[in-house]
């Protein structure tokens, strides 16, 4: 799937920017700009959908923007293939999540940014940003890499990918700076609605129980607290006493719901929803949540807006606090319900 963004979102502000720097597709590079030649679209490769997201609505038209992992996909467990390998090689600019999201695709990251091309992890800025990665609790060497559920987190991935395309492609830098700008402004508005609706939850059942360790930083950010079966990365298997544990919890806190996700098998939610209910206590499946992979292409969840927002209305209408059935903008389809 290339451009089926037919509503790229133009401010007024993009139009004066591009009238006043005769921003035509047709304008020649001047010699200053060596890195871009052409006025062909540049080809950008990412490796998980909420990147390709962010990089199509900053680009716009001027990047053929591609990813890597699809929907469903689970990008701790990913492996590059051939045609991956390829296409990373043939990019002219890629990012990737970094923080070991993509653990087994580093040796090929690493050797494909050593042929100079910009290879971007888009939490680099927030790793200049003292006390905000979160560590893994029993080993500090291990950080969180669920940054973008945080929104406020990836507002900085935002500005890595414009600054990015803005040194690539400086004779664009202006249209960039303000395609970033229009689109913070839709990310205030859902971190506005986040806290909003969680806020919204009861507070003694403002708890979330998922699959795996995907929700630090969304609870972090909107005081939520996080139980995940599995760790920070799904490569470790969630032991029988986890689960035993997790039962424990559930059932003393009477949690209403727990939520599987997209991106991981449910196995281990639905063994506990059974011990839960087999100790008296009845739980349920609150609703599937977009985790580590966002949903179908050329759907609203498809796209990172969608798949926050799908996730923040499933949570508080199932843990009893207030969110619109069809999310901020009613535009969800229901289908992660
Ligand atoms: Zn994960």
């Amino acid at each position: 799937m290339k451009f089926d963004r037919p509503l790229f979102i133009l401010s007024g502000l993009v139009i004066v920017a591009a009238f006043l720097t005769g921003c035509g597709r047709s304008e020649k590079s001047s010699d200053a700009d060596s890195a871009r030649r052409t006025d062909e679209p540049y080809r950008v490769l990412c490796t998980v959908g909420m990147i390709t997201d962010i990089v199509r609505n900053i680009a716009g038209d001027y990047a053929q923007v591609e990813g890597i992992i699809g929907e469903g996909v689970d990008p701790h467990l990913y492996k590059p293939t051939r045609s991956d390998v390829v296409n990373l090689s043939t990019a002219d600019v890629v990012f990737y999540n970094g923080l070991l999201l993509e653990g087994k695709m580093t040796d090929v990251l690493v050797r494909v940014a050593s042929s100079g091309k910009p290879v971007r992890a888009v939490t680099e800025a927030i790793l200049q940003t003292s006390d905000y990665l979160l560590q893994k609790e029993d080993d500090s060497t291990y950080t969180d890499p669920h940054v973008w559920m945080d929104v406020r987190g990836w507002m900085q991935a935002v500005t890595v990918v414009a600054e990015t395309l803005s040194s690539f492609d400086p004779a664009h830098a202006d249209i960039y700076a303000a395609n970033a700008t229009a689109y913070t402004v839709q990310l205030e508005a859902l971190d506005a609605y986040a806290q909003q609706a969680i806020g919204s939850i009861p507070e003694s059942k403002r708890v979330l129980v998922t699959a795996h360790d995907a929700f630090n930083y969304l609870g972090r950010a909107t005081g939520l607290t996080v139980r995940g079966i599995q760790g920070v990365s799904t490569e470790s298997e969630a032991g029988v006493r986890d689960l035993e544990d997790l039962v424990n919890y559930i059932v003393e806190q009477q949690i209403p719901a727990v939520f599987v996700e997209t991106s991981v098998a449910d196995k281990n939610v639905r063994a506990l929803v059974e011990g839960a209910n087999a100790r008296g206590h009845a739980v349920r499946i609150g609703g599937a949540l977009f985790s580590d992979a966002m949903g179908q292409a050329g759907t609203y969840e498809g796209t990172y807006i969608g798949m926050i927002d799908s996730n923040i209305t499933t949570i508080t209408r199932a843990l009893g606090g207030e969110a619109p059935e069809l999310g901020m903008q009613g535009k969800l389809t229901g289908v992660a319900h």
